[in-house]
């Protein structure tokens, strides 16, 4: 760890204070490169999330972030985007340490978190009402509010990203919010929120809670206080989700992975495809929810872009998270043996195993990456999410073929097509299920203007762009009869 890396203490923020947990309970902070603890953070209860709600709903109904204007609050917001980018370097290493990712990602997710400021700063007032022509003597507004409270329970594998994901959008509508961040890798949330407070962020406007997710996590999203939730995490826990915002008769969005398809046809431009073939399954170690981890292949030219991505897997080597890291550690000894055993399990043939570097901390939680195929469509490791760097090589015949193939999963976040032909370009742009697709590309850094979001099992509501100041606000007609 860099001797000069300051880091954030274990308290959360509740309206405006940094407090440690009300029980006094903190746990261990484990770095994934080594699997050593190097430091603590609050182990918040029910007490702490009732408190920082309440902060929230203080900030909101009377006090200073609620009567700030959308101009005041888009300006603030940039300003407080300048000052992540003026502190990135210390972000990302400290980012790198608590979830293992290698630092070139952790700095580009800095640019990201910062992005997302900017972009929802600028569009703070520039979301306006309409008026509806109606009855003689009447004067119909449309206008869109805020909810209120939102609480925000994000994951471990983008935490700075998800930060800006989660907080930019509300905040800009005027929302105040509540954070949960994963207890894995919670520690740039921290020093992120603690940034916002020194950039002018009111007090309660962002109220950070640590702990764990069925403890915390679980008492945020059954707080009768918040109004809208916003999570992104596993299925199983989104479903809870769901369920906790029915008994409260509240809306949520939920982000909840994938298992996205890459179809590429025999027209393909190869020489642009295969980096992001790889780079689409490599990036965060597999540990992305728009993982592309389903590579379909049309058949006549399947043995020569799995020959070429075999030779690509082969040289691909896990290693500590350093300046020429491409491929870090994985998040947990939880995730390293769930990943391990997809692929000892694996009901496919395997192609190719890269490796793990040798002289990489030994406590640290490394997985040679795999690729398989080729592999039933139906077959668990074709249908389940893996969340690391697992590739799955299937083949297709037709158009056809490759739509139903690429539809047959219970998951729909993302998808791209790789082909020359326009006319096929849009044919299975509108055909795949999900949120987003992309032709001949995949998985643009950050993509913070670019609506985003899933169906069925990857979920449902839209972040990202304009759309996630919809769905963090909600209309209200003011229906007027003055004669
Ligand atoms: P998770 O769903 O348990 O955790 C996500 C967030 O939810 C964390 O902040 C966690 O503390 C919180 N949480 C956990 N239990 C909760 C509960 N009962 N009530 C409220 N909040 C709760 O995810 P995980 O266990 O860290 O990862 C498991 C799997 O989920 C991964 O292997 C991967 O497949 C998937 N995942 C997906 C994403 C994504 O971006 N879509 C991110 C992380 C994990």
């Amino acid at each position: 760890m860099p001797k000069d890396m300051t880091l954030p203490k274990a308290l959360n923020l509740i309206g405006g204070d940094w407090l440690p947990a009300a029980s006094g309970d903190e746990m261990d902070v484990l770095s994934p490169i080594d699997g050593e603890v190097f430091t603590t953070i609050a182990a918040s209860t029910a007490e702490d999330v009732g408190a920082a709600v309440k902060a929230a709903r203080t900030a909101f109904d009377t006090g200073d972030w609620g009567r700030m204007t959308a101009a005041e609050r888009g300006r603030l917001m940039q300003k407080f985007s300048l000052r992540i980018l003026d502190e990135a370097e210390a972000l990302a290493q400290l980012e790198s340490r608590d979830n293992g990712k290698p630092i070139k990602q952790a700095r580009a997710d800095m640019i990201a978190c910062a992005r997302y400021f900017e972009f929802y700063g600028g569009a703070a007032d520039k979301v306006h009402g309409e008026v509806i022509p109606f009855m003689t003597g009447y004067n119909v507004q449309v206008v869109r509010e805020p909810y209120g409270v939102i609480a925000c329970i994000i994951p471990w594998n983008y935490p700075a990203q998800m930060f800006g994901r989660a907080l930019a959008p509300a905040l800009a509508m005027g929302n105040s919010t509540v954070l949960k961040p994963a207890e894995d890798a919670c520690l740039a949330c921290l020093r992120l929120a603690e940034l916002a407070g020194e950039a002018g962020f009111p007090p309660g406007a962002i109220n950070v809670v640590t702990g764990r997710g069925d403890v915390a996590g679980k008492a945020l999203s059954e707080d009768r206080g918040v109004d809208f939730i916003a999570f992104t995490g596993s299925p199983e826990v989104g479903q809870m989700i769901q369920i906790a915002a029915a008994k409260n008769y509240i809306a949520c969005t939920l982000e909840l992975g994938g298992k996205s398809p890459q179809i590429i046809f025999d027209d393909a431009d190869l020489d642009a495809a295969l980096p992001l073939i790889v780079g689409g399954i490599i990036t965060n170690g597999g540990q992305t929810c728009s993982a592309g981890s389903r590579v379909m292949i049309q058949e006549g030219i399947y043995d020569k872009v799995v020959a070429a991505l075999k030779e690509r897997f082969e040289g691909l080597e896990a290693s500590e998270s350093g300046e020429d890291a491409i491929l870090g550690p994985l998040i947990s000894a939880k995730q390293k043996k769930r990943v391990e055993a997809y692929i000892d399990g694996a009901d496919a043939p395997l192609i190719a195993r890269g490796k793990v570097r040798t002289g990489a901390p030994g406590g640290g939680y490394y997985v040679a990456p795999a690729l398989f195929g080729p592999c039933d469509p139906r077959s668990k490791i074709a249908q389940e999410e893996v969340f690391g760097p697992v590739l799955c090589a299937l083949t297709f015949k037709d158009e056809a073929d490759a739509i139903r193939i690429a539809n047959d999963t219970e998951y729909g976040l993302m998808a791209s097509v790789w082909t020359r032909d326009g006319a096929r370009q849009h044919r299975v742009a509108k055909a795949l299920r999900g949120g987003q697709v992309y032709i001949n590309g995949f998985g643009a850094g950050g993509g913070i203007e670019l609506p985003f979001g899933g169906v069925r099992k990857s979920g449902h509501g839209r972040e990202k762009g304009f759309a996630a100041l919809l769905e963090f606000s909600q209309i209200k007609t003011i229906i007027n009869n003055h004669g």
